[in-house]
């Protein structure tokens, strides 16, 4: 479970009401077309938090301080390609919502956040301090929260996957399996925002899953990127600029 290819990207449904908290929370979301060239619709709106501004990240459901602290570490690599502040606070209040309990490594995608039950936890981060794994996975689903998408979906990525071997990987593996449709979503199906204007295609993201090469037609894959790349850095300082 604690593989960073069992990351799930997860944005709200309705496409309205994440379009409206989008632009409420900042302005500039609802003109992520007018930069481009490219024709846009609704859907492509950015969800970037409001610049310049201080997110409240909470901790929910108690995580002891050394745990605490690796986390507040792994994200905290993001900050100096940002103009945002982390203020990490116990309890339910936040901007982000942090559960560490669940079998689970997840994030809503940005202000997406902001459409969640104040209840609730906008971040599964279920792995263990111990996972050697767990500075990049922590860092990564961060990643996703400012607004980064999957990097092997990037419309330029053309990785060549083996799809029926891929779908049978993972409907078939013990933990967490996936249908059909859910590798589609989150590994085959590219997307199309803003960030894939900005930056080119960059295998060595950390918004990058690793990719096995008995996944792949011919002599493809790619390892696990255990650091924020250039690409990753230029992509931050684009999206949230310090004046
Ligand atoms: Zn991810």
């Amino acid at each position: 479970m604690n593989r960073i290819e069992n990351c799930s990207l997860i944005q709200w449904p309705d496409d309205q009401q994440s379009y409206d908290a989008a632009v409420n929370e900042n302005p500039a979301n609802a003109n992520a077309s007018s930069s481009t060239r490219r024709k846009r619709s609704l859907i492509n709106y950015s969800k970037l938090w409001a610049n310049g501004r201080t997110l409240k990240i909470a901790f929910i459901d108690g995580p002891d301080d050394v745990h605490k602290q690796k986390i507040i570490d792994a994200a905290s690599q993001w900050l100096p390609y940002i103009n945002l502040s982390f203020d990490f606070v116990d309890g339910l209040e936040g901007d982000i919502r942090i559960a560490t309990k669940n079998n689970a490594n997840s994030s809503m995608l940005g202000t997406d956040a902001l459409l969640i039950h104040p209840d609730w936890q906008t971040m599964d981060l279920g792995v263990k301090p111990e996972d050697a794994d767990f500075d990049v996975i922590v860092t990564h689903e961060f990643g996703h929260a400012l607004g980064a998408m999957h990097e092997h979906q990037h419309p330029e990525a053309n990785i060549p996957w083996d799809k029926p071997k891929v779908y049978a990987f993972y409907q078939n593996r013990e933990m967490n399996p996936l249908t059909k449709e859910q590798v589609d979503k989150n590994l085959f199906q590219p997307f199309d925002t803003i960030e894939a204007i900005y930056t080119p295609y960059d295998r060595k993201s950390i918004m990058h899953h690793p990719v096995a090469n008995t996944l792949t037609l011919g002599d493809w894959e790619n390892p696990i990127n255990r650091k924020i790349s250039k690409k990753d850095k230029r992509l931050m300082k684009l999206l949230y600029p310090k004046r």
